[in-house]
């Protein structure tokens, strides 16, 4: 890994009176490379509505693999990526009034929306014709600081600490989407996937008594013994057959093979729902595991209403989020343990 420049000694820049460092560590993305690079970059300014927050954990999403390695061309060069993010409020924009000075906020995936558009008009902002995302459209939380919309983030509940709260802005969040899109009452639920999404929405499902089969990498012994340790009823390889057919399934692995796999495994009516951002091709498949009125849907993004319903659920459920946490300089280490299906539950950098 290259050194980057010394910190610049003695540089402040004022917000509200108190005296921050006019630059910051972070990594940015660099797709050539299939990898982050360290750099030192201003601190950020907060526009009008914005805040800026001293980053205190930041999660590392499948998202973001994608965007370091280019599956999604980062928006421009020296991208932070970023958007588990978990802050303490240091600076705040002129018309920024949801949060004080000290307080500790979520920023999520979805930083802006048009409001205009009309998916917004709809209360479907997930769908913005022109959104903007954190750690994509704007730098996010891979950084010492990181500048946010005070208008999209989240209070989170007390009883998860920075880094056990990182994972639920939107592994979690996106999960819980998604688990409602496929219908939370289904009493037979199959997850394809047991990375960060998975292992909470797990534990939401099983709280609601909902019987959860999860479905890992063939011979992932660990994966399986992971998803029983969390409420799954069973626990298994994804070319392995369920004990009993899926009322729905929600598929995070971003492999299009599983598309077909979780149909064949679905019952008539089921529903199915791809949760990545980013999957491989789907192969062709016979219309029968379509037929007989089994629905095939992906989510996108979340709605700031989704966090409101999401945050105030986990507040009463006292979820286990599992995190494997890393400096922020070894940021590539979490990348590359992430990419090799190494991590149980989520991975997490500390600034
Ligand atoms: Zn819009
Ligand atoms: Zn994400």
């Amino acid at each position: 890994m290259t050194s980057p420049a010394p910190f610049p000694a003695g540089k402040r820049i004022a917000y509200h009176g108190r005296m921050l460092p006019a630059s910051m560590f972070a990594m940015t993305a660099d797709p050539i490379g299939r990898r982050l690079l360290p750099a030192h970059k201003p601190v950020p300014q907060a526009g009008d509505h914005d805040l800026v927050v001293r980053v205190l954990a930041c999660g590392v999403c499948r998202t973001d693999l994608h965007i370091i390695d280019g599956d999604l061309p980062p928006r421009r060069p020296g991208l932070v990526p970023g958007h588990e993010v978990v802050g303490q409020v240091v600076g705040l924009g002129a018309k920024a009034t949801r949060f004080a000075i000290g307080q500790r906020v979520g920023i999520p995936w979805l930083g802006g929306a048009c409001g205009c558009c009309a998916f917004c008009a709809t209360d479907r902002e997930n769908l913005c014709d022109q959104p903007v995302f954190t750690g994509y459209d704007r730098d996010g939380g891979f950084a010492e600081y990181a500048a946010a919309d005070e208008r999209y983030c989240f209070t989170l509940p007390e009883r998860y600490d920075d880094t056990h709260a990182a994972p639920l802005l939107c592994a979690g969040l996106i999960g819980f989407r998604a688990w409602h899109l496929a219908g939370a009452a289904m009493p037979r639920l199959g997850l394809y996937g047991f990375g960060a999404a998975a292992h909470i929405i797990c534990q939401i499902a099983a709280a609601h008594g909902q019987e959860v089969f999860a479905f890992t990498r063939a011979g992932d012994q660990a994966g399986q013994d992971f998803a029983r340790s969390l409420g799954a009823a069973w626990a298994g390889g994804s070319n392995e057959a369920a004990p009993a057919l899926l009322d729905a399934a929600l598929i995070f692995a971003p492999a299009g093979e599983l598309v077909p796999t979780a149909l064949a495994a679905t019952r008539k009516g089921g529903t199915v729902v791809c949760v990545g951002i980013h999957m491989s091709t789907i192969p062709s498949f016979d219309y029968r595991l379509l037929w007989g009125e089994r629905v095939l849907k992906s989510v996108a993004n979340l709605t700031r209403a989704d966090g409101d319903a999401f945050f105030s659920l986990v507040g009463e459920l006292a979820l286990q989020t599992h995190v494997q946490t890393f400096a922020l300089q070894d940021a590539n280490a979490a990348v590359q343990a992430l990419r090799a299906g190494k991590v149980n539950g989520a991975a997490v950098l500390l600034p």
